[in-house]
């Protein structure tokens, strides 16, 4: 079921890495002014404040959730369903359920729990199988947002102790392979199909990755880096890979940061720093702004631009 969405080609997906998630959402009405969709939104409060926020900005929206009485929620769904409001701002939890066929995009504005809710959810996209787009708009923030999500969870009582456990784990490592579909690098399709157990070897052509590789094969060859330093096409032995597990996951959150900030200013990650500095930094823990320039690659320019970022993450962790 999951795999026969991620398989239809008239679906384009996409990860958005940025924190500006609401100007994200308003730019992309602007610039789709004749197309109807879904925004999904991990909790009532991120999608009432969306909800409102557009509403007043005049952009048609409807509403649902799991906070609203079922009539309020019928009222909106008609408006949707009856083309009154362009896009349905919701949540994972809401229940809602459309028959609507002429969905050309489902965002996600935050990061799904799980690669089987995001199917089920972005499979509202194109159901009349013209083009339609998925995309998922990522943050840091989200991480903790999902947790939460998850923590909030309650056995109520249809389980025992030990199933309730081995629930909360698979959980768990749905919610790490979401990370994974977040922040790596591979066609996004690929990554869902082998997931959902499909062999797909080829790069799909129609994902936001596969479109940009060529965009960042271009910047290979014009990088000012040394081979050891282009992630994928490197030697064997990493930065990464010289680190301790508790650095690891400091250095995971980092580059995760160095992607949003990447993303926004649309240059490659490596530019905002390489891999072996974000290593450095896992081992010194810099604390202050004169450590941190301490650490290999870090100059006043890169200090200035980016140090009060990066400090936040480092700080937060040392006090962890
Ligand atoms: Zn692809």
């Amino acid at each position: 079921m999951e795999k026969d969405i991620v398989m239809k080609e008239n679906l384009f997906f996409a990860v958005e890495q940025t924190r500006k998630k609401e100007e994200f959402v308003r730019s992309y009405l602007q610039r789709h002014p004749e197309e109807s969709g879904i925004v999904f939104c991990a909790t009532r409060r991120i999608a009432d404040t969306l909800w409102k926020n557009l509403s007043t900005e005049g952009f048609p929206a409807a509403r649902y959730h799991e906070g609203m009485t079922e009539k309020r929620r019928l009222l909106e769904m008609e408006t949707f369903a009856g083309d009154r409001s362009r896009v349905m701002i919701t949540t994972g939890a809401s229940g809602m359920e459309t028959e609507k066929k002429n969905i050309r995009f489902v965002i996600h504005y935050n990061m799904p729990l799980s690669p089987e809710d995001y199917c089920r959810e972005a499979g509202y996209a194109g159901r009349d199988n013209e083009t339609a787009e998925c995309i998922i708009l990522f943050s840091r923030q989200d991480i903790a947002i999902d947790r939460m999500l998850l923590r909030n969870r309650r056995n109520d009582g249809r389980y025992t102790e030990e199933e309730w456990d081995s629930l909360r784990r698979a959980d768990e490592t749905r919610m790490q392979k979401m990370i994974a579909y977040c922040t790596e690098d591979h066609c996004f399709r690929a990554f869902l199909l082998d997931y959902f157990g499909e062999n797909y070897e080829e790069s799909c052509g129609n994902c936001s990755f596969c479109l940009s590789t060529a965009t960042q094969d271009d910047w290979k060859k014009g990088c000012p880096f040394p081979e050891g330093e282009r992630g994928k096409t490197g030697p064997k032995v990493r930065p990464a890979d010289t680190l301790e597990a508790g650095q690891r996951e400091l250095f995971e959150q980092l580059r995760i940061l160095r992607r949003e900030i990447a993303s926004e200013k649309k240059i490659p990650p490596y530019i905002v720093f390489s891999d072996r500095t974000l290593a450095d930094m896992c081992r010194k823990i810099p604390r202050t702004e004169a450590e941190l320039l301490d650490v290999n690659g870090v100059g006043e320019y890169k200090l200035e631009h980016y140090g009060a970022q990066f400090l936040e993450i480092l700080r937060d962790f040392d006090a962890a």
